[in-house]
């Protein structure tokens, strides 16, 4: 099928699955990407000039955010969502014939990231019950350069152990990258922020966040990482020079200075999200604890996750992610808290569908 010619990574790379790449147009009810339902947080007076570049390094976000976070300026770097981000980590701190290490089953572009990049992604598969084989990361850390944590975890949900990631620190002598996309719903149950770690001085760690989750910022692209200005200056040198737009500039410093709303936003999904669970467990769900704005069910094995899935979409257009890890962990659905009548909506088909 290729005309051209292909470096072997890219021609053997299996792509990132999104259902958004196949469910276009209107009518639909998404609660397959752990987006918020919660649209138009904030808006901006005035559309911005676009006839001139935006800033480089977007300071006035920099500043802002380590502002609140009490580091400096120096200490952020900020980028197109935190896809960018991933990719450009692994650009710039993997040496030839190194390896990008990682948790399965996690965030997917970790391995797409490294792949593309011709790196191997050396995996770890977390136990039956989800939690980490520390001597399983230390063996496959022995090649790599780069180790991707997510936490809390997409798609188990659940937060990782804060002295294990102090022991990973200390015995590992390359970048350690915390992934905390859903930090804020981890703030909001006094979970602590690995950032705390960069402020204490550690040299070998960056922690990712996004606008695009609890902000209700998906569509902007927007997300930062934290860490020693060392490890941020590398990043500002390979980056592109103009990489987060103007308007994505202005549209994120609304969303960040309403912060207040975020907050009340988040309050609600995690009542949403108990209530979901509660009433999942009633129906013989396996629901996984959750301090994230979705929830990893096992259904129960009279109730097939495929048939689940299809009649989501026939019947009410409702898009969710159908996950079958291996045996222990098969017959899995991811479903990100959505508004209270879309999540009724769940649950109706749900009481409907179990004999
Ligand atoms: N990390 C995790 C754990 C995610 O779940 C996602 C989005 N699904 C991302 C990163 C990507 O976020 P962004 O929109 O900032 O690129």
């Amino acid at each position: 099928m290729n005309v051209l010619p292909l470096p072997m990574n890219v021609a053997s790379l299996r792509p990132y699955a999104s259902a958004r790449s196949i469910r276009k147009g209107d009518g639909w009810i998404f609660m397959d990407a752990n987006e918020s339902p919660f649209a138009n947080n904030a808006t901006i007076d005035a559309w911005p000039p676009v006839n001139r570049y935006p800033d480089p390094t977007a300071d006035v976000l920099r500043d802002s955010i380590a502002a609140f976070y009490g580091v400096k300026r120096g200490n952020l770097l900020m980028t197109n969502g935190s896809d960018e981000l991933i990719d450009l980590l692994v650009r710039s701190f993997v040496r030839p014939g190194r390896t990008v290490a990682g948790l399965v089953p996690s965030y997917g572009m970790y391995r797409v990231s490294a792949e593309s990049n011709g790196k191997i992604f050396s995996s770890v598969q977390l136990k039956n019950d989800f939690s980490v084989d520390e001597k399983a990361i230390f063996v496959a850390l022995e090649g790599a350069d780069l180790l991707f944590l997510c936490s809390p975890n997409n798609p188990t949900a659940g937060t990782l152990d804060p002295l294990l990631l102090k022991r990973i620190l200390g015995g590992f002598s390359g970048l350690v990258v915390v992934d905390e996309a859903y930090g804020e719903f981890a703030d909001a149950a006094g979970i602590p922020s690995a950032i705390g770690y960069v402020k204490r001085g550690a040299e070998n760690l960056l922690v990712m966040r996004t606008f695009s989750k609890a902000f209700a910022g998906a569509g902007i692209r927007l997300g930062y990482g934290v860490a020693d200005p060392a490890v941020i200056s590398v990043l500002l040198r390979t980056k592109a020079p103009y990489n987060v737009n103007v308007l994505t500039q202005a549209v994120g410093l609304a969303l960040w200075r309403k912060r207040d709303v975020m907050e009340e936003n988040v309050r609600l999904l995690i009542a949403e999200r108990e209530r979901i669970a509660g009433e999942c467990r009633k129906l013989g769900c396996t629901v996984f604890p959750s301090v994230t704005n979705f929830l990893l069910l096992r259904l129960p094995a009279v109730l097939s996750a495929r048939k689940m899935y299809d009649d989501l979409i026939e019947k009410n257009r409702l898009v969710v992610r159908r996950f079958d890890f291996i045996p222990a962990w098969n017959n899995m659905l991811r479903i990100s808290v959505g508004s209270p009548e879309q999540n009724d909506l769940f649950l109706a088909s749900l009481s409907r569908l179990l004999p």
